[in-house]
């Protein structure tokens, strides 16, 4: 660690926040960070831990619009609007249309990768740290698929992912089931993204808090930002709790909560909660153990081998923030896991075994990284979406390179947190 830069305040707990803390840190800042619940649960707990640079396609793409609407009849189904009189949602949604289209695709793609990438590789330096051990395991990501209609888009995409310069293998059903020799793969074929990883989400946050603490970074929890003082072009101080925190640089994450934040500051930032579920399984015979994380396409579903059990997740519901568990789409995901692995017979699932979280998803499909342009102590790192995880250490690392007016390592111009300011 180097001298001290200055003081820098995080807003947020979750794995933006954290990572920045890591990085300011290493940076030589000393960090404070304010939360406004404890520090046991958010979005990057529950989640499915995948790392995805084979994730280079922003939600706002081709065909979604069409497959969303036919999924909304379906009370099962893995993606949902909720029909709703707000400005915001019909304002996010009128930004979600005129993104999803091929020119947006080409245009983000290599942006995203390149993020992705550079966080993939983070990630391998954290965790070679003696404080870490989070189960990280970059041995790939498998896309599954049962029906021709996917393996045709999925081998087009997997093409375009080669044409990117990302490690790949198309599989047929004989391929992935030699990848997993220990449970039935009910499916056609696969690709094995062999640039992606997993890793167990909630053990990195417990470690990332420990290491912290350990390294003098101040938390105050159950501290809710309420007001954000500006005045010259300048945040002058940040309100939690009736008291007044100030400090030389200011980090703004907070996750799906990021629009009511930056609004305090004057800031206009689009996002909609789009909220998933995830339980834990542990299989009953010990015999079928799992190597890599998986998706099941034609169902969404993510699978993760985390901890010596299996964690499911799913589902996309967007919609405004509210804690009620859909046990509906609770079953969706249940019903399809053994349509693909038939050794993993599921029971129906209790609603206190169901985890949820709020992706904080941008219309365009992008996230917001950059120094803010209206407050020049600001700098914003969110709108993760449905790769928040994935990309916590390059957003981490950015915020640092950007207090200390480094160029940023990655290009995050495509990022700028005020482009629909
Ligand atoms: C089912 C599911 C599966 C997923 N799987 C993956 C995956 O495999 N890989 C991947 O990369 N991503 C995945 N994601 C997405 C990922 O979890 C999120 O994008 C990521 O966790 C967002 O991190 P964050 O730090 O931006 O937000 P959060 O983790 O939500 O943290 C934001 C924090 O800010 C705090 N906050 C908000 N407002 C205030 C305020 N006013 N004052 C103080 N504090 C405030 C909140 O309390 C919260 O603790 C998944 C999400 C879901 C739901």
């Amino acid at each position: 660690m180097t001298q001290n830069k200055g003081k820098a305040l995080i807003i947020g707990a979750g794995i933006a926040g954290l990572s920045s803390a890591y990085y300011l840190l290493q940076q030589g800042w000393s960090v404070e960070i304010l939360e406004q619940n404890d520090l046991s649960n958010n979005c990057s707990y529950g989640n499915a831990g995948m790392i995805v640079p084979s994730h280079f396609t922003p939600l706002a793409a081709p065909g979604v619009v069409a497959q969303g609407i036919r999924w909304m009849f379906d009370s099962k189904s893995p993606f949902y609007v909720k029909p709703s009189l707000s400005t915001d949602l019909f304002s996010w949604g009128i930004k979600f249309l005129k993104h999803s289209n091929q020119k947006h695709v080409d245009r983000s793609a290599s942006a995203i990768r390149d993020l992705n990438l550079a966080s993939s590789l983070l990630y391998n330096e954290i965790a070679a740290k003696d404080e870490f051990n989070f189960e990280l395991n970059q041995n790939g990501i498998l896309m599954l698929y049962k029906t021709e209609k996917v393996r045709e888009e999925e081998t087009e995409l997997a093409h375009k992912a080669v044409s990117l310069g990302l490690s790949v293998d198309i599989l047929d059903q004989k391929g992935i089931q030699e990848l997993e020799p220990n449970i039935r793969m009910d499916v056609i074929g696969g690709i094995n993204y062999k640039c992606d990883g997993h890793m167990n989400p909630m053990k990195l946050m417990k470690q990332m808090i420990s290491y912290l603490k350990n390294n003098g970074v101040v938390f105050y929890t159950h501290h809710k930002v309420t007001g954000i003082e500006t005045s010259e072009s300048t945040i002058k101080a940040v309100i939690a709790n009736d008291k007044k925190f100030t400090a030389d640089c200011f980090v703004m994450t907070g996750g799906s909560f990021l629009p009511e934040l930056a609004q305090k500051a004057g800031i206009k930032i689009q996002l909609m909660p789009g909220k998933g579920y995830s339980f834990m399984h542990t299989p009953e015979n010990p015999v079928n153990t799992m190597n890599h994380a998986a998706l099941l396409l034609e169902a969404r579903v993510a699978v993760t081998p985390m901890n010596g059990q299996i964690r499911f997740g799913g589902t996309m519901e967007l919609a405004s923030h509210h804690d009620k568990i859909n046990m509906k789409r609770v079953e969706g995901i249940v019903r399809s896991i053994p349509q693909y692995l038939p050794d993993f017979q599921m029971h129906y699932k209790k609603e206190s075994e169901i985890w949820f979280g709020y992706r904080p998803c941008a219309p365009d499909g992008l996230p917001y990284l950059g120094q803010s342009s209206q407050l020049k102590n600001l700098i914003i790192a969110g709108g993760g979406g449905m790769m928040g995880l994935s990309l916590g250490p390059i957003f981490g690392k950015t915020v640092s390179e950007l207090a200390n007016s480094q160029k940023p390592t990655v290009e995050i111009k495509i990022f700028n947190p005020e482009r629909f300011s």
